[in-house]
């Protein structure tokens, strides 16, 4: 059954049961801002689809909502893939450029914004030449379409399971932002092969505290939670102090995070012990989860962590099981359904256990490609079908996958592979480093120079006793030929640090 169908077969069978209550300003217990029954969230969708069909909104349809975390962009999104439309939800913080550029890629026929924050609205209308209307709405309910709308007009649709849901833009660490179009078969296999791994169950309850334009907050919980008929807690924004109370009061079972949300909830937890009652599921992913963060929020939570690995285009690839070891520093086994190998990235034939080569995928969770982009799509499969992800890593005796970084940010140090995850895990366990990366710049004499950017701990150490620190646990050739500090360390939306980003600021400083 498709994840639409198992949506609103959940609000037939449901129907009273709290399907989302909305937090706009921290947590308050029993202060939501707005909170939906699954009957009710039925309804609200069918009243959106109903709107979006009065815009003119038609299958196949690109609907691009630049909207805050909030009911009716949960709503829109739900409602444009039941009209066999394309959901296209972006970063309300993205720049007019940005925006510019995503409508044009897309050629969205609707731009869906914040009625208090239309500025450049029109600026963007007469540019990009697809799309046909700007709507501003008030997203703070979810009665948003009450008004003025026959809920009856939105027309049945027989969804077919490859035509596209949804189109997310990749987080563009590396390189311009590329579209993944994802259909609803795809959307649907990734949640099963979850709701089997992790066991969602109708009791569950949901702290929901990421953004909802990326693929881990929109379907890995978003969808993961109203899948399972479980109640989702949504959080508008991650604040440490609202996330605390949250796990603390809500009654949560199921809290998912990157690590940078987990870092700053430990901190601010200032080491006590989060006393978060019924939280059975702790998961961590979009980014790698340090073996010091692991230990930290295992402490913190008297929990440890489930850290899980995937992708836009993929959805989620493997996680470590909640019932059985959950190993720090590897990202678990292959999810249900899901096929994992690891091959030689320039000629994509299998390694052994333990070699290190390109993780790639096969399997109905495999998007379909990138909107409009056909060279990059069949660059982004080997010959045999296999999905190349572009990530580094291992698979051990016992199946665990271990991630190593990005093939593209591999460091080739006096013609040695230098892997920088391996460094960044030394440097992090040094008890002065708050966060690191590593990084290649040029280098005369090396080709690529082995290099540390560093964010300190409280006070900094020098570089000799970094160095030296590293010499106790790395081959030489992996020790950082140089290290500097930094105050912070350039990321993405998602946390992500941008290794790009990065060698532009540090690299033109090396010999
Ligand atoms: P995105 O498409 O924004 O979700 O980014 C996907 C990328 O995030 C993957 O290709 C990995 O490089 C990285 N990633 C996701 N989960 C993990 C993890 N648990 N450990 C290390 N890297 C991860």
């Amino acid at each position: 059954m498709l994840f639409l169908d198992k949506l609103f077969e959940n609000c037939r069978s449901l129907g009273g049961k709290t399907a989302i209550e909305f937090h706009a300003e921290g947590f308050r217990a029993g202060g939501a801002a707005a909170t939906v029954s699954y009957s009710g969230l039925r309804a609200a969708v069918e009243r959106a689809a109903a709107w979006l069909h009065g815009l003119g909104i038609r299958p196949g349809d690109r609907v691009a909502a630049r909207l805050p975390k909030s009911p009716a962009g949960v709503c829109i999104h739900l409602a444009a893939c039941r009209l066999g439309a394309v959901s296209m939800p972006l970063n309300p913080g993205c720049s007019e450029p940005e925006l510019l550029y995503f409508l044009r890629d897309s050629a969205a026929k609707l731009l869906i914004a914040d009625e208090a924050e239309t500025h450049g609205m029109e600026r963007v209308r007469g540019q990009a030449e697809a799309l046909r209307q700007v709507a501003a709405i008030d997203p703070a309910s979810f009665d948003a379409f009450a008004g003025g709308v026959d809920a009856a007009a939105a027309p049945a649709c027989n969804i077919a399971p490859d035509a596209t849901a949804l189109m997310l833009y990749t987080s563009g660490t590396t390189g311009r932002p590329k579209a993944a179009e994802l259909s609803h078969a795809n959307l649907t296999a990734s949640i099963d092969a979850l709701d089997e791994a992790w066991q969602w169950r109708a009791d569950d309850v949901l702290l929901h505290a990421l953004p909802v334009f990326h693929v881990h907050g929109l379907l890995v919980a978003l969808h993961g939670a109203l899948n399972a008929g479980a109640s989702t807690v949504m959080l508008r924004r991650f604040e440490p102090a609202a996330a605390l109370d949250a796990l603390q009061s809500s009654g949560c079972t199921v809290f998912m995070a990157v690590p940078t949300i987990h870092a700053r909830l430990v901190s601010a937890a200032r080491s006590a012990k989060i006393d978060a009652g019924r939280l059975r599921l702790l998961t961590s992913g979009s980014a790698r989860l340090s073996e010091e963060l692991f230990r930290q929020l295992g402490d913190c939570f008297g929990r440890e962590p489930v850290e899980r690995y995937g992708l836009t285009e993929t959805g989620i690839l493997s996680s470590n099981p909640p019932a059985g070891e959950r190993r720090p520093g590897w990202v678990g086994l292959p999810l249900p359904g899901v096929e994992l190998r690891v091959a030689d990235p320039a000629d994509n034939t299998p390694l052994a256990d333990g070699k290190i080569g390109e993780i790639q995928t096969r399997g109905a969770h495999v998007f379909k490609g990138y909107w409009n982009d056909a060279r990059k799509t069949a660059a982004a499969f080997a010959p045999d079908g296999w999905f190349k992800t572009g990530d580094l890593g291992l698979r051990g005796a016992d199946g665990y996958f271990q991630i190593r970084g990005r093939a593209a940010d591999l460091v080739i140090s006096g013609g040695m592979n230098v892997y920088p995850l391996e460094v960044e895990r030394v440097l992090d366990s040094h008890p002065a480093v708050a966060q690191s990366a590593v990084i290649g710049c040029p280098d005369a004499e090396w080709g690529e120079a082995v290099t540390a950017v560093l964010v300190a701990a409280a006070a900094q150490p020098s570089e000799k006793e970094v160095a030296a620190y590293c010499r106790r646990q790395l081959a030489s050739y992996k020790i950082p030929k140089r290290i500097v500090f930094a105050k912070e360390l350039p990321r993405n939306a998602m946390g992500k640090v941008s290794k790009p980003a990065l060698r532009k600021m540090h690299c033109g400083n090396c010999r």
